[in-house]
This record gives structure tokens, C-alpha cells and sequence, in this order.
């Protein structure tokens, strides 16, 4: 067997313990002679191992009481409407708008009601996140919503907005579980899972009680309102029962290494690796503003799209897969999330040193 160092956006690298470990229980989950794929979500097994990934996550967020955790299907693309659906009881919404994934979820509220774009990074191709210290909250905003790490453009914010009382939202898709963060600040925190946790096919929304109610907009579907989760402990129809097996084994994992605050030290660590070389290299450049840069996502360019080709693909010759950037930003782009080994980002290093002194 011969794995690669998997710089993929999402889905992303999974860390290679957890994928032994479900390789090994693939064909008898333990005591069950099934698998979990072939288990029944009312099973006592399956009720287990929902039950204790909330606990676990539980534990590794801090999360309040009054906080629930809901698994939901759809991605995180699906909650760009759910949020207005069950938010958006004054029919307007404060949008910060730092790359394509919060301008998505802002036109999709546009279509529920009145969503205002406060802020926004559009200007210098969304390179910087904007001060959010004193906005212009609109008088009747239901809530406030962030996109907090930019996938795309290697951002992140490094302090939440000022929301003036009202809920902050935050899509954190792609900067779960990388860092320690006070849920208590948020309204709703959520993401997909496929980039820091788990498989595709499912987010984790993490909702402040009080916002979940039955005075939704009308004509919200059953399976798209937050109390349907609630009420049902995610298990109102058939959940995706394979991720959240996974997703309880990443939280395990992460739990056994440290959690949270380890997991921020390395992932400032590795960062730290590639943003150094970056900023040292005659060749490669980061696209992002330094004091906005993200510790998940790192874009850099060589100034000639070319050479930006020949590097991906030598790259991908050398073992390091999925470093080619997003179209709207060209160049490439490491994701270094959570799973990805230390050994990963040094190993990239070395390759861009040796292609510079080649190229340059
Ligand atoms: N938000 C962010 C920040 C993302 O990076 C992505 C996926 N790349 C999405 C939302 C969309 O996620 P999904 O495919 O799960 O709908």
C-alpha cells in the first residue's frame, strides 16, 4: 500500500488510524456480525454509537447544555437555506460576505427574505477578511452570519464580529475541530463534514436552544426544520449512519491526542512550516493578507500559470496529491487540515525548494 499526502479541499485526508480501525470493524462491527452500514438505525448498537459522538464532541467543544447537536444531511450547503427558514422570522439577515461560500448562503437567504450584504472582501478578490468591529447590524436582523474560514481564498476570521446583540451564524466547515472555540459566542455554529471530521454527505449544526422553535417560514419542510432534529435526536428518518460512525471515531481520535488545544498548536505548527517558506521564497507567494491568514487553507502562486501547472503536476509525481488552487484563484492550494501529518507539510516544503532552485 502506498497512500499519498492528500492536500484535497474536501473531501479530505481522514487520519489513517481511524481508517484502519473502520477497515477492521468493516465486516463485524464489535458483537454485531454486521456492519454498521447493514445496521439498523433504531438498533442498541447504532443508538450507542450516535449517542456517545455527541458526548464526545460534546467534551471536546465544551459545549453548553443549552446547546443542541444536530446531524443533517445535505451538507453544509443545505443549512444556507435552513438558517433563513428557521431564522428569519423578521425577514432580514446580516450577511459578511468573504468568498463564494457566504455569498452563496447570502443569495440563498435572499430568497427567504431580506439578506444585506455589511461587509464584504469582494474588492481585492476576498484576499483579507474585513473589520467586523463595528458594523452596520440592520435594526430588525434576525441573526448575523459568518463564513469563518474561507476554503477557497485561505481566510479566517481571527475575531468574530461585533453582532451588536443579535445571533451570530457561522459556517465553519472547513475550520472545525482545528482550534478551541467559545460555542457560547454563537447562535449556530455548523459545517459539512468531509473536510476536518469525516465522510461527505452530512453537517453538524450545533444551535442555541431558544433559536430552535416551530415559528418557522411557512412552508419549511419537515426534514428541513431544526426542531424535527431536536425533537428526534437526529433520528426522525434515517440518518447517514456510516458518517456519523466515522465522525464519533474522528472526535475519539482527536480526544485520545490531546484534543482541541493540541490540535491548534500543531495546525499553527504546520501552518508555520509553509507560511515561513512562503514568505522567504523568491518563486511562490501566498494570496492571502498576513493577518488574515488561515491555518487550514493555504493558497500561493508563482505568478505564471504555467509553471503553476508544472508544479501540481510534478507535485503529484512526488506523492503530494491535490494541490491544484480553485479556479477563481489559480495557483495551488494545501489544505493541512487535522488528519494531515506534520510530516505532510515538510514533505511539501522540501518539493517547493527543490522546484524553485530548478525553476528559478
Ligand atoms: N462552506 C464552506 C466553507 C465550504 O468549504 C464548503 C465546501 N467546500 C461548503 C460550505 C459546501 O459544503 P457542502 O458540499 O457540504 O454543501
Amino acid at each position: 500500500m502506498s497512500r499519498v499526502y492528500n492536500f484535497s479541499a474536501g473531501p479530505a485526508t481522514l487520519p489513517e488510524e481511524v481508517l484502519k480501525e473502520a477497515a477492521d470493524e468493516m465486516l463485524d462491527y464489535p458483537g454485531s456480525g454486521m456492519s454498521v452500514m447493514e445496521m439498523s438505525h433504531r438498533s442498541k448498537d447504532f443508538e450507542r454509537i450516535i449517542n456517545e459522538a455527541e458526548e464526545t464532541l460534546r467534551e471536546l467543544m465544551e459545549i453548553p447544555s443549552n446547546y443542541k447537536v444536530l446531524f443533517i444531511q445535505g451538507g453544509a450547503s443545505l443549512q444556507f437555506a435552513m438558517i433563513p427558514m428557521n431564522l428569519m422570522k423578521n425577514k432580514t439577515a446580516d450577511y459578511v460576505v468573504t468568498g463564494q461560500w457566504a455569498k452563496k448562503a447570502w443569495q440563498e437567504a435572499s430568497m427567504y427574505g431580506n439578506a444585506v450584504k455589511i461587509a464584504s472582501s469582494e474588492d481585492k478578490n476576498y484576499s483579507y477578511i474585513p473589520d467586523c468591529s463595528d458594523l452596520m447590524i440592520s435594526p430588525d436582523a434576525d441573526y448575523v452570519y459568518i463564513c469563518e474560514n474561507n476554503t477557497i481564498y485561505g481566510t479566517k476570521f481571527k475575531t468574530l464580529p461585533n453582532t451588536k446583540g443579535r445571533p451570530l451564524v457561522a459556517d465553519v466547515s472547513s475550520c472545525f475541530l482545528s482550534e478551541p472555540v467559545d460555542v457560547s459566542k454563537y447562535g449556530i455554529i455548523f459545517g459539512g463534514v468531509q473536510k476536518n471530521i469525516g465522510p461527505a454527505g452530512m453537517a453538524i449544526a450545533i444551535v442555541r436552544e431558544d433559536l430552535i422553535t416551530e415559528d418557522v417560514l411557512i412552508g419549511t419542510p419537515t426534514m428541513m426544520r431544526y426542531k424535527t432534529y431536536m425533537d428526534h435526536n437526529s433520528m426522525y428518518n434515517t440518518p447517514n449512519c456510516y458518517c456519523i460512525y466515522m465522525c464519533g471515531k474522528v472526535f475519539k481520535w482527536l480526544k485520545k491526542r490531546g484534543g482541541l488545544e493540541v490540535m491548534k498548536k500543531q495546525n499553527e505548527e504546520k501552518a508555520a512550516i509553509l507560511y515561513d517558506y512562503l514568505d522567504s521564497s523568491d518563486l511562490f507567494k501566498g494570496t492571502v493578507q498576513k493577518e488574515s491568514r488561515s491555518l487550514m487553507n493555504v493558497p500561493f502562486i508563482t505568478g505564471d500559470s504555467s509553471l503553476d501547472a508544472k508544479f501540481v503536476k510534478e507535485a503529484a509525481e512526488y506523492g503530494l496529491v491535490n494541490l491544484k488552487g480553485h479556479r477563481t484563484v489559480g495557483g495551488m492550494r494545501a489544505s493541512i487540515y487535522n488528519a494531515m501529518p506534520k510530516e505532510g507539510v515538510i514533505k511539501l516544503v522540501e518539493f517547493m525548494r527543490q522546484f524553485e532552485e530548478v525553476n528559478h
